[in-house]
């Protein structure tokens, strides 16, 4: 078997990061942004990486052996005809959706902004937590939350709150949790199921028998640590409050990493509370993990949003402030005719867009035209429809990601490409539909 860290070789220039060996970047396999797990594209090499970020490379490595630069209609073409074809394509449509910015830069989505605005589309990102409205927003209101590396460096006492990192970021536990603190640190993990790579020998798991008595078991806590009536609850999970307590007592910083998903924000509300009843007896705070943001620059691509339109986590009509909704849903329900995706998008979505073309819905009954499916992609598409023009892997790109504890994460990218780059041929495309359709500077087409 070939050693999974040695791949095929590419034709790729050396790329120098900020803060990186010569020749290495950051891995954006995940939200975790890796940057002590380098890839080295001009070496056909990467480092220290997990599975999934072996994996991803590999791929990348695989697509950029060959030399298609762009397909139109499943034909191959040269990227600057498809670019032609796109603009043409998004030209004649009337309802277009701009989305996939979670594999951009902050620089990239913000280019993506202003295309869409500049032709009145609705602009979303692919995955949207607005789905999950209780847990994403309302239930965060006051969150006590802390960097990553605060967690690495202070806590002694580390609490898994119903959600295994190895599931969403894979290594969490051995880059923030698993290193030595100066005191020993303990960890608990209380959940169904018990940590697949637990951070020490004395690692405890606390068990539960559903997923959702993790919002019990929080308000057995929160009432002991306010000395509060707790009201009726199974013994099992009684004895889980004190086993917690007991660990909280002798603890001098207390980390509670969360994550699982939770479509009401009762999980989110009950550990949000014990954190804030924590944090007036010892440093107390959350690290959320956000488990459903699985994608690189998720963080950046709602911040863009939210200072653009308001709103974070919801797609929002470029140009005129719109109604949240879901990229997923806006092509599922055909509330788009056009589709301009940029960087890797996620399967649902995938699946998403080939449902509204096989679903046979004529365009003037609100159906998604196969033709105007366009896609900035560092891959070609399974499907033929549309068009695709090839563009860099995150980690080729220059510009800044933000990770979702709040740290940004530049790129320094690979200079000899930068014409591919998501921002160059974004500013391509608007030069192209200049050229075929003018626009008002509100965007509506003259
Ligand atoms: S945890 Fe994520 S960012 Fe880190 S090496 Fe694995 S896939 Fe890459």
């Amino acid at each position: 078997m070939s050693d999974p860290r040695s791949v095929s070789p590419s034709t790729h220039a050396p790329i120098a990061p900020a803060g990186l060996p010569a020749g290495a970047t950051v891995c954006t396999a995940c939200a975790l942004l890796c940057e002590d797990g380098v890839v080295r594209p001009a070496d056909h090499r990467s480092e220290h990486l997990c599975e999934r970020g072996v994996e991803s490379f590999r791929r990348h490595q695989a697509a950029a052996t060959t030399t298609v630069a762009a397909t139109i209609d499943g034909r191959p073409a040269a990227a600057a005809a498809a670019i032609a074809a796109a603009a043409t394509r998004l030209a004649g449509a009337r309802r277009v959706l701009v989305t996939g910015l979670e594999h951009l830069t902050i620089e990239g989505v913000t280019s993506a902004c202003n295309f869409a605005e500049r032709i009145g589309a609705a602009i979303a990102p692919a995955v949207d937590e607005g789905r999950h409205p209780g847990g994403s927003t309302v239930a965060r209101c006051g969150e006590i939350t802390a960097a990553w590396e605060e967690l690495r460096d202070r806590a002694d006492l580390v609490i898994f709150w119903g959600h295994d990192p190895a599931d969403s970021h894979p290594r969490f536990v051995e880059r923030f949790v698993a290193p030595v603190l100066s005191t020993a640190r303990r960890t608990i993990a209380v959940g169904t199921s018990p940590l697949r790579f637990p951070p020490s020998p004395d690692h405890v798991h606390l068990p539960l028998d559903d997923d959702d008595d993790d919002v019990d078991l929080a308000r057995l806590l929160l009432a002991d640590l306010l000395e509060r009536p707790s009201g009726a609850a199974p013994a099992r999970l009684r004895d889980a409050a004190r086993a917690l307590r007991s660990a909280i007592d002798t603890a001098r910083c207390v980390g509670i990493v969360t994550g699982r998903l939770d479509p009401l924000g009762l999980s989110s509300w009950g550990v949000i509370e014990v954190v804030r009843a924590l944090s007036r007896r010892l440093p107390a705070f959350q690290v959320p993990l956000h488990a459903g943001s699985h994608a690189p620059n998720a963080a950046g691509a709602k911040a863009v949003l939210t200072w653009r339109y308001g709103a974070a986590a919801s797609a929002a009509r470029a140009g005129n402030g719109g109604s949240p909704a879901e990229a997923i849903d806006l092509v599922a329900t055909g509330a788009v005719d056009a589709i301009l995706t940029l960087g890797r998008i996620p399967h649902s979505l995938d699946e998403a867009i080939r449902q509204a073309i096989a679903s046979g819905r004529a365009v003037k009954d609100g159906g998604l035209d196969p033709r105007r499916v366009i896609r900035m992609a560092p891959e070609a598409p399974d499907s033929p429809d549309g068009v695709w023009v090839r563009s860099l892997e995150l980690f080729e790109e220059t510009g800044t990601l933000l990770r979702a504890d709040g740290r940004t994460i530049e790129l320094a990218g690979d200079a000899t490409r930068a014409h591919v780059a998501a921002v160059a041929l974004l500013a391509e495309l608007q030069e192209q539909l200049a050229a075929t359709v003018p626009t008002t500077p509100q965007g509506a087409k003259a």
